[in-house]
């Protein structure tokens, strides 16, 4: 088949194909969006691409127009014998039948440089997607997903907004974020009930500020915005820390106690870790 014939609907009707709720399918039906991912990705010939839940292949085709390579991660067993008949000619493409939750993208991406992940995400596994290739520490250069628009939009919020949460300081720890274009339902076969935005994170090439304890820094982010009405002071206890200790991390680090979460920056969030981390060391 051409690359440039390969359509959703035909392809939906010629192999009578149902889509599953369960699985998070919606497809792309509309040219300027597939056309968009693409470009918002700079996809490019030197470019391994790595496609989570490629569907019938629609957006796949797109990037293997302008890839060196396309690797594809789906979990359905039914779309496995549609996308081998369409696009298993192409050497440039690569089908890996299992979920993307439990695949080890490390032997995906080996030696490649120039790793891109591109997908329209199934919206019921975007988080734990999005922490599993943060936290993985995988050498991927950018991630652009059609996410729905909350997230979006939680993912790119900046301090003093409503929509700033642990998930922002998260991506944000990793990631520079761009939105490329929000995406309407009418774009989908069949129509999901939400508005969905394309959005590229392009991985920092170390965390935007070092810390002495990861694992602590990401607590203090948790708890802060768990309990989002309360101040810093309130939720900083929870890290197990005496009133006299704490008193004195947020001196060290000039952050008011009477602050909430959602008006840090991570600069100033990795400062509180920094002064309770040498306070609880020095005690
Ligand atoms: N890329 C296609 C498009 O844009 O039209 C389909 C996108 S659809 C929103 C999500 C796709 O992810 C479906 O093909 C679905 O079967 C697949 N999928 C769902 N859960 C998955 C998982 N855990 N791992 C891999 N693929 C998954």
């Amino acid at each position: 088949m051409d690359l440039m014939d390969i359509k959703t609907k035909d392809l939906v009707q010629k192999y009578n194909f149902k889509f599953s709720k369960s699985l998070g399918q919606n497809f792309l039906l509309d040219e300027s969006v597939l056309s968009d991912i693409v470009e918002g990705a700079d996809v490019n010939e030197k470019d391994f691409i790595i496609e989570i839940g490629p569907g019938v292949g629609t957006l796949t085709a797109k990037l293997l127009q302008k890839a060196k390579k396309v690797t594809c991660i789906e979990l359905d067993n039914d779309l496995i014998p549609i996308l081998q008949q369409e696009l298993g000619e192409y050497d440039k493409f690569q089908l890996i039948h299992n979920d993307a939750l439990k695949v080890n993208f490390n032997e995906i991406m080996k030696d490649e440089d120039h790793v891109k992940l591109v997908a329209n995400l199934p919206y019921y596994v975007t988080t734990p997607i999005i922490i599993k290739l943060l936290k993985g520490n995988y050498k991927f250069q950018s991630l652009t997903i059609m996410i729905q628009k909350e997230v979006a939009e939680r993912i790119n919020a900046k301090p003093n907004c409503k929509e700033y949460g642990a998930l922002s300081v998260l991506v944000q720890y990793y990631c520079d974020t761009t939105i490329i274009r929000k995406v309407s339902p009418e774009s989908f076969m069949p129509r999901p009930k939400v508005d969905s935005i394309v959005i590229r994170l392009d991985r920092l090439s170390a965390p935007r500020v070092k810390v002495k304890d990861e694992k602590l820094l990401f607590d203090i982010v948790r708890a802060g915005f768990n309990m989002r009405r309360k101040t810093l002071w309130n939720s900083a206890k929870l890290t197990g820390i005496s009133k006299e200790n704490l008193q004195k991390a947020f001196d060290h680090c000039n952050i008011d106690p009477k602050r909430r979460a959602e008006t840090l920056t991570i600069e100033e969030f990795a400062a509180l870790s920094d002064s309770i981390y040498d306070v609880k060391k020095n005690n």
